[in-house]
């Protein structure tokens, strides 16, 4: 079945906003084993999208819009939808009084634009939104089905999750179910090379590896006539893939982040940690502070960008910083011990490095990061090279500090050695 994506807003088209709808819609859909082949941006522009929605549905078996469901003028998706699909609306009881209910609780005033968004087509499935206004919009044809969700990422990812990848998997005979393993600490080549053999002989379930910032993700995607058969085919090949990859997995849970199993990890050991960031400044503690109950485990943060705080707070040696420079090993370690004094946190990590674009020299170029990380006093330092821009290099920066961070607890508690990340 082919699903075919389009999102519609002069913004996206202007570069005012990232297309980060389109990338979930149609990551989400290769998940549930739909052939993607065309995603379009189009305008607030009643022509133009009249012409992209007439493409889409001669074309796909489903067609999801995304935007322009707002009660505003320019917000006219389900409008021009429903206009190609030859389809009339009209003002839905249920809708009005979830609308009604929304505005109440969040203690806004209802203009009577709002009541734009309670008109629905004659014979469209009317979804139901918990993060805002607009309901989503299913339209059945005989050769197609029409999607609508609203603009917002928080409304539109909700909606989908909850509502249209269960509609989705009944339009299939079969149901697609995936899993995910998640690595660390290993390069995504090298991640699919170990896997190869299993990627080049299996059909069903299907593996596929994808890299994200610091870590690897192997998703294992079983297509069957129900849930429990597709768990069936998946199960054998999650278990061959942690045979293989040991430690570097840190989760096969979908919802379990990095920073989740970090915390998870620091908590299953009655650990608490501190952190002393200067490239990064602060998004190690924040990327923390994303999981809920961090403040359990996570006592300070500090960003001790200048020498100055470095010295003042962390009480980093003059003469280090003279002799082997701010973006050294000798500084990274000094972070963390003056860390450990003034937090007395049990885990304490020191990023120190160069995320540029200027402060790179032949032998300190730009994306040169120091992390040390101790765990009650026993501590490791690495040593990076990351390449791209300022906010690559910090964000790789982040996640290599979270990595380090979890080895050297398991390497604490466990005394396993991982060797050199790659
Ligand atoms: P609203 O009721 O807020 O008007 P809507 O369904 O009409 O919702 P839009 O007006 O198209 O949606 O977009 C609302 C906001 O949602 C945009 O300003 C933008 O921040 C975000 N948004 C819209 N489309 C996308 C997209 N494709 N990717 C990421 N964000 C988006
Ligand atoms: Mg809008």
């Amino acid at each position: 079945m082919t699903v075919e994506i389009i999102c519609v807003g002069t913004e996206i088209l202007l570069g005012n906003i990232v297309n980060t709808n389109a990338a979930f819609l149609a990551e989400k859909c290769a998940g549930l084993g739909l052939s993607c082949y065309y995603q379009s941006v189009v305008g607030d522009n009643e022509e133009r999208l009249t012409g992209v929605i007439k493409t889409a549905i001669d074309r796909s078996d489903v067609v999801i819009l995304s935007g322009g469901l707002g009660p505003t003028e320019d917000d006219l998706t389900k409008e021009v939808a429903c206009k190609v699909l030859g389809v009339d609306m009209v003002s839905d009881e249920s809708v009005k009084e979830d609308i009604r209910e929304y505005f109440v609780k969040k203690n806004l005033t209802l203009t009577d634009n709002n009541w734009k968004q309670a008109m629905v087509p004659v014979g469209g499935i009317v979804v139901k939104n918990n993060n805002g206004t607009a309901p989503g919009i299913i339209i059945e044809k005989e050769n197609v089905k029409v999607i609508l969700l609203p603009g917002p990422p928080i409304e539109l990812t909700a909606m989908f999750n909850e509502s249209i990848a269960p509609y989705l998997n009944t339009l299939t005979p079969s149901v697609i179910v995936s899993q995910t393993v998640k690595l660390c600490g290993i390069s995504e080549s090298l991640a699919e090379t170990k896997v190869k053999d299993l990627i080049d002989t299996q059909t069903n379930p299907t593996i596929a590896t994808y890299a994200k910032t610091g870590e690897v993700h192997i998703r294992v995607t079983a297509s069957e006539e129900n849930d429990k058969a597709c768990k069936k085919l998946i199960k054998p090949i999650v278990k061959e893939l942690k045979e293989r990859f040991g430690n570097n997995v840190y989760t096969t849970d979908e919802d379990v982040t990095m920073e989740r199993a970090v915390v998870e990890l620091l908590e299953a050991n009655d650990l608490t940690i501190s952190c002393a960031e200067s490239c990064t400044g602060g998004m190690v503690s924040a990327r923390l502070i994303n999981v809920p109950g961090a403040s359990e485990v996570l006592k300070v943060g500090y960003v001790t960008y200048s020498n100055k705080a470095k010295r003042k707070n962390l009480g980093v040696k003059k003469s280090t910083l003279q002799k082997h420079g701010a973006v050294s090993k000798e500084t990274a370690t000094e972070m963390v011990k003056g860390l450990e004094t003034t937090s007395k946190a049990d885990v304490c990590i020191g990023i120190t490095g160069i995320a540029g674009p200027d402060g790179g020299t032949e032998s300190k170029p730009v994306g040169l990061v120091y992390i040390a990380c101790s765990v009650k006093g026993k501590t490791t330092v690495e040593k990076y090279n990351f390449s791209g821009n300022r906010a690559k290099i910090r964000e790789s920066a982040t996640s290599a500090a979270l990595v380090l961070c979890r080895r050297c607890i398991l390497e604490y508690f466990s005394k396993v050695t991982f060797g050199q990340p790659d």
